[in-house]
């Protein structure tokens, strides 16, 4: 069986679009590189930051709801984001977050590695995590961030996720998608498949007491797989039906094609194909400057436009 090859985006809910525009583009310098809507609902933006060309595995996407609640910790969802950035570079990372006034936790050591956690300006868990580059990740660097090319943010890391139950969800992440034990630290059950390493791995934790979590601000939404074409996302969403879960059928997202379902513990997961990419309607150089609406949605541009809060990009401040 062909397993998935590890994270491919992770979509998480913001407050205003500017204050998350400012923070992943002006404070931790990944490139926007689509402005787009979400695609359910076109009146909310839908912003992708990535490495420069948006290569699969360094995309972390979010929808800013401003009007939403704040998201209600508990099981059944993701719980932190973590980014892969060089090692040695934490010292940098933490004392510029300071200056910009983020909040930080103290640097741990999770499973060896060296890791800063951080709140994003709308609740979001964040670590950044001293990590080797992948082997399976592609990294262009972003000419344009604020960031030097040596210590810039390499991509995905991985994503910590709650369970009531934890075996339920490693049994389905081991028969459906391919994961393996990789190891267990603190309470946090560590998952991987293609050998489990940066952005090829999960972190799981059981909190049978809690309650429920619930999406809102600060929350991540979804966490999507690579795939490597729509073949392969057809026999890993057979085998995810086969093991109880019920996915959509495929949706076509433009940038790549999507499968969404439930793992049995709650979490929205989603099989993304590593094509088309986002260089498919804009120009490389010109990623992220403009509107870019899914052919269907362009005869409602100009309605969709105003519903939109105006956008200015961060100055580029080293
Ligand atoms: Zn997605």
């Amino acid at each position: 069986m062909r397993e998935i090859k590890g994270i491919h985006h992770i979509t998480a809910i913001a407050g205003p679009a500017q204050e998350n525009l400012d923070f992943y583009a002006g404070v931790l310098g990944l490139r926007l590189v689509k402005r787009s809507v979400n695609q359910d609902d076109p009146g909310t933006y839908h912003l992708f930051y990535a490495d420069a060309e948006g290569h699969p595995g360094t995309d972390l996407t979010f929808f800013p709801w401003a009007q939403m609640a704040p998201s209600r910790e508990g099981y059944g969802l993701g719980s932190e984001v973590s980014l892969a950035v060089p090692p040695g570079s934490l010292a940098f990372w933490s004392a510029r977050l300071e200056r910009y006034g983020v909040k930080l936790g103290a640097t741990e050591v999770r499973f060896g590695q060296n890791a800063l956690p951080v709140i994003d300006p709308h609740g979001l868990k964040l670590a950044l995590v001293e990590s080797e580059d992948s082997l399976g990740r592609l990294f262009t660097p972003w000419e344009g961030s604020p960031i030097t090319v040596g210590q810039q943010i390499r991509g995905l890391e991985s994503a910590r996720m709650v369970e009531r139950d934890l075996v339920v969800t490693t049994s389905f992440l081991s028969s459906a998608l391919g994961f393996i034990h990789v190891g267990s630290e603190n309470g946090w059950h560590r998952f991987g498949v293609a050998g489990g390493k940066s952005g090829a791995y999960v972190d799981l934790r059981e909190t049978p007491t809690a309650r429920r979590g619930a999406w809102g601000t600060g929350s991540i939404h979804h966490i999507a797989w690579r795939v490597d074409d729509e073949v392969h996302q057809l026999e890993v969403r057979t085998r995810v039906t086969e093991e109880g879960a019920r996915p959509t059928p495929v949706i076509d997202r433009f940038w790549f094609k999507s499968v969404y379902f439930l793992e049995p513990g709650g979490v929205l997961f989603e099989l993304a194909t590593d094509g088309p990419g986002f260089a498919v309607d804009e120009d490389r150089a010109h990623l992220g400057e403009s509107l870019v609406l899914p052919p269907w949605l362009e005869s409602n541009r100009a309605t969709i436009e105003t519903k939109l809060p105006p956008l200015a990009m961060p100055n580029a401040d080293r």
